[in-house]
């Protein structure tokens, strides 16, 4: 099997393996207990924590863990609106993932006020829209660090300064560009920062939110006094435990991998573009992720060359994984302004660290048969 959906999530690191193995034989107290079990278990969670805020440059008191990036995120917002009762709006841009746009237009549905923030052709976002729409009223800015699906990295620093001398709190998803470019919550000037460990090597379901100090954050859960308050309920500390291995081995990972993950990604690229007259890359003039391109392919339905890789051992997606599956053009390609024809043959191709040269070389290979095979059948 060639994976190259890295983006929708990645395989566990062997280093995590054996630090979630250990900590299920070695630590079954509850972090929350005096005992010496719970002590024990509380040093896993904390040594956790450590590693994690290394990864982003924050303190480790700074990092609450969540059930993943979907939590990370609906906490930062529902939690900034619970802490400023008198604040109903939220700005966003366009092209946010789902955590972040679906819940802004529940949210829009229940009396708040939401505005999206357009981006160019290339994804950029328009900073002065966004200066223009944060108004007394509004409560947080979201704007994510690098884009899911086109891998387009926006400049969150100063969405994050602007709105931050408007008085609200700036939310900067970062969960697809943790692991593959260095992550500075100082640098970023974000008051909320959202991760997810199974983007960058680590296990599902895990997560977490930077939150600055002095950020009003009110917790969504109720229950016992974990997390600060911030996220009630026993510590997923298998999980935990894992993030924070998988934290350390990116940390080491992001002096060379990044680098390494581009020239692959650029080496698919380019051989597609040169093999498929008229592919496009989607957000292609803008600085984007090191391991993502996402490859409109004229006259090619993108389900149906998924489907036609996947037989022949190759795993892509169309844009976002909760978008494939539905006819719908993703939200991000309409965005950019992308035709609907060509963003319904747009396929997101993701490499890892752990992508191998031999295995772009095949994959190049399979993509260029299965797409002429695909346009014919579509063409019939
Ligand atoms: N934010 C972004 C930018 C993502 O790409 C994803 C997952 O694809 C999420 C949030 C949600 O993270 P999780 O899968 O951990 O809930």
């Amino acid at each position: 099997m060639i994976y190259l959906d890295n983006n929708s999530t990645t395989a566990v690191d062997e280093a995590v393996v054996e630090a979630m193995t250990r900590c299920l034989r070695d630590a079954f107290g509850n972090p929350s207990s005096t005992h010496v079990a719970g002590q024990r278990s509380r040093q896993m969670l904390e040594r956790a924590r450590e590693q994690v805020a290394a990864l982003i440059g924050a303190r480790p008191r700074e990092i609450v863990f969540t059930s993943g990036g979907t939590e990370a995120d609906n906490l930062a917002i529902l939690g900034t609106l619970a802490a400023h009762p008198t604040r109903r709006h939220v700005v966003l841009s366009a092209v946010e993932h789902a955590a972040v746009f679906t819940l802004c237009e529940q949210l829009e549905a229940s009396g708040h006020r939401a505005t999206k923030i357009a981006v160019n052709e290339a994804g950029a976002l328009d900073m002065n829209s966004l200066v223009a729409s944060v108004a007394p009223e509004t409560a947080i800015v979201s704007v994510m660090l690098a884009n899911n699906e086109t891998g387009v990295i926006m400049d969150a620093a100063s969405a994050a300064a602007s709105t931050r001398a408007a008085g609200a709190v700036t939310l900067v998803d970062a969960v697809q560009a943790v692991g593959k470019m260095p992550v500075d919550v100082g640098a970023l000037g974000a008051d909320l920062v959202s991760l997810s460990a199974h983007k960058f090597h680590g296990p599902k379901g895990v997560g977490a939110l930077y939150v600055r100090p002095g950020t009003r954050l009110r917790g969504q859960h109720v229950g016992g006094h974990q997390e600060r308050d911030l996220r009630p309920g026993t510590e997923n500390l298998v999980g935990i435990v894992g993030m924070g291995a998988a934290a350390e081995v990116a940390m080491r990972e992001l002096a060379s991998a990044p680098e390494r993950m581009a020239r692959l990604r650029d080496q698919l690229e380019s051989a597609i573009l040169r093999s498929i007259p008229g592919a496009v890359v989607n957000g292609g003039c803008a600085p984007r992720l090191c391991n993502t391109t996402n490859i409109a392919l004229p006259g090619v339905e993108a389900e149906a060359l998924i489907i036609a890789l996947s037989e022949a051992g190759v795993c892509v997606s169309a844009g976002s994984a909760c978008a494939s599956g539905s006819m719908e053009p993703s939200h991000v390609l309409k965005a950019m302004g992308v035709s609907p024809t060509m963003a319904r043959g747009s396929i997101r191709f993701s490499v890892s660290r752990q992508t191998t040269d031999a295995e772009i070389d095949s994959a190049i290979d399979e993509v260029v048969r299965a797409a002429a095979r695909v346009a014919r059948i579509t063409a019939a």
